[in-house]
């Protein structure tokens, strides 16, 4: 076949589907444009998933007569100028794609009014083609309608997925841009009913309650900005404590300069921070806000605008990771979020299509349905009833310290039960004792002093062929955590000494326990192996539920829970204790 330039209109649709490959794109790109135009007010009508109708109206600036039909060329845009603009990118647009895009696949309507123009300009394009254009009286800013999308393009049309799904990933798009910029109105509405808004009040917290929820948005951690230390990075936003998960990472949103992206590296830097504190499997929700010089990140990267380049990757990381970290271990900045009684009865969304039937899982929902408990970790309202001197109340967060408490006694072997400054606390020996340990064996091995304990009498091992093969590899890794193992004969071990912790243990027990782990996965990375081979050693050390304790015993053990970083949850992340108020003790009992 002879090489021939493609005629325009199909190189339009071609380079089109790089940055419209969906109703939610056309979406995103739109609301980008309005906010590049500085509107306050952004509203989103669809129908049918988008495939109807996609209308975007603003507030903004406007499109200058003049300039309205430009504005629907490839490669025009008002945002750059010169090459060096590229360097410093600060608006969301610049590549001057995306209205000539979406009017090559799509019958698109644009009314739009400058800023002191006289009237309002209407352009009507089918395919990309011009078919009218007149004067009408408007408002100012402009309002771009997008319907029959992809009509021309049937290969696309049929790769759309249900309007389910479309519908989901346009309510994503809108709400992670109304958190990223709290001071402008969203709305979006489907099919004539309108599914979010936000008020527009500037302040963060007022979206996290549209957005999440009251009960879940009350939850998160303000991360500290962790600017500072001769950085340029900083970091905002919110994180959920340990105890609120889900099974993906949909609820990790990440924004750049107030631009939403998707970064693996940023996000496995949000879940890193939580190591230990969440079960595995299971992943937080966080809003993230990292912002930096312009000139230090590309965007650039692909059409559509949703990945950047960082020209010090490893310092937003770091970064990134370190705030959220520190949010986590001191409990977050001073809850901003404020609980009204009218908000706890509001609605339930979630981005990613959440709904009240999916509910993500508390943990403190699963001792809900146990027990006839109704538990708060809130704090109780100001002026509820609280005694014990003059330490700040408790607020029970993940990763909040503890307050002093005296043990009141044990139940059924397995929980313990305390009294603090505000309240009671009924505590999981097990999960408890496994928290300890945990932080007193990291303690001990960035000390680079894990206490090994020699066998009098060494005990001798012997493991199916593949185990002995693992074994025989890890030997090196197996000593840094405090066991001492020599081969002897085929898939024969002298086991010499065990950590510390596990002196009570059976050695040969004590070993088998930890070769169990190694057998799971074939070549995990070494860290993350050691990880678990250290929840193995404290899993097994740790006190089980059953096991009758003395006075003096809880008395230690709580007073070691108290000196632990993260006391709330055990290394897997699992709760260790319940905390009941006076406040919510007084409520039960009728007296307040
Ligand atoms: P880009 O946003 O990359 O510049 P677009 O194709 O999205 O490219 O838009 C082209 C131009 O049209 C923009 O540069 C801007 O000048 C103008 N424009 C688009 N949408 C709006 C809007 N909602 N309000 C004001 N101007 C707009
Ligand atoms: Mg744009």
């Amino acid at each position: 076949m002879a090489i021939q330039v493609l005629p325009e209109q199909l190189a339009s649709q071609i380079a089109a589907g790089e940055v419209v490959e969906r109703p939610a794109s056309v979406v995103k790109e739109l609301i980008e444009n309005a906010l590049d135009a500085g509107a306050r007010t952004v509203h989103v009508e669809v129908r049918g998933g988008g495939s109807e109708l996609v209308q975007v109206a603003d507030d903004g600036a406007g499109i200058p007569a003049e300039d309205v039909s430009i504005a629907f060329q490839r490669h025009a845009t008002s945002k750059l100028h010169s090459a060096e603009d590229l360097e410093a990118i600060s608006t969301l647009g610049f590549r001057g794609e995306a209205l000539a895009a979406i009017a090559a696949v799509s019958r698109l309507t644009v009314v739009t009014r400058a800023v002191g123009a006289a009237a309002g300009t209407r352009l009507v394009l089918e395919g990309g083609r011009e078919a009218s254009r007149d004067l009408v009286g408007a408002p100012q800013g402009t309002v771009i309608a997008v319907e029959n999308l992809f009509y021309n393009v049937p290969a696309r049309r049929k790769f759309l997925k249900s309007t389910t799904t479309e519908k989901r990933l346009i309510d994503e798009f809108v709400t992670r841009y109304a958190l990223a910029y709290p001071g402008a109105r969203f709305r979006l509405s489907h099919d004539g009913r309108v599914t979010f808004q936000s008020q527009g009040s500037g302040d963060l917290a007022d979206v996290l309650v549209g957005v999440y929820g009251a009960e879940i948005a009350g939850e998160l951690l303000a991360l500290e900005s962790a600017s500072g230390r001769g950085s340029t990075v900083s970091v905002s936003g919110y994180v959920g404590p340990p105890g609120l998960h889900w099974a993906n990472r949909n609820q990790i949103t990440i924004f750049v300069n107030g631009r939403w992206i998707r970064d693996n590296r940023l996000t496995y830097a949000i879940v890193q921070a939580y190591h230990t504190l969440l079960p595995t499997g299971r992943y937080p929700v966080a809003v993230v806000f990292v912002r930096l010089p312009y000139e230090q990140v590309d965007v650039n990267v692909h059409p559509a605008k949703t990945e950047v380049r960082f020209r010090d990757a490893d310092a937003v990381f770091g970064a990134v990771q370190r705030a959220v970290r520190e949010s986590l271990i001191s409990g977050g900045a001073p809850r901003p979020v404020s609980l009204s009684q009218s908000q706890i009865g509001g609605d339930w969304r979630l981005p990613g299509g959440w709904d009240r039937n999916e509910r993500p899982q508390f943990s403190r929902h699963e001792t809900d349905a146990q027990g006839s408990f109704t538990l708060d970790w809130r704090p109780p309202p100001e002026g509820g009833a609280q005694y014990g001197g003059d330490r700040p109340e408790p607020a029970l967060m993940g990763g909040e310290k503890l307050p002093i408490m005296r043990v009141v006694g044990q139940v059924g072997a397995s929980y313990i039960i305390t009294e603090g400054p505000d309240g009671i606390f009924l505590i999981d020996q097990h999960a408890a004792h496994e928290r300890i340990l945990y932080e007193q064996f990291m303690a001990a091995r960035a000390a680079q002093r894990i206490a090994s304990q020699g066998l009098v009498a060494s005990a001798t091992v012997q493991l199916p062929p593949d185990q002995a093969t693992l074994l025989q590899d890890r030997l090196g890794l197996l000593e840094e955590l405090g066991f001492q193992v020599e081969p002897f004969g085929p898939n024969t071990f002298v086991v010499r000494a065990i950590p510390a912790l596990l002196s009570r243990l059976d050695p040969a027990k004590a070993l088998a326990a930890v070769v169990e782990d190694l057998e799971n996965e074939k070549e995990p990375l070494a860290d993350k192996l050691e990880a678990r081979i250290i929840l193995r050693v404290c899993k097994s050390a740790a006190v089980k539920a059953g096991q009758a304790l003395s006075l003096a015993e809880m008395e230690a053990m709580i007073a070691q829970l108290e000196a632990c970083q993260n006391p709330q949850t055990c290394p897997h992340g699992r709760p260790t204790l319940i905390h009941l108020s006076a406040s919510q003790l007084a409520r039960q009992f009728g007296r307040a």
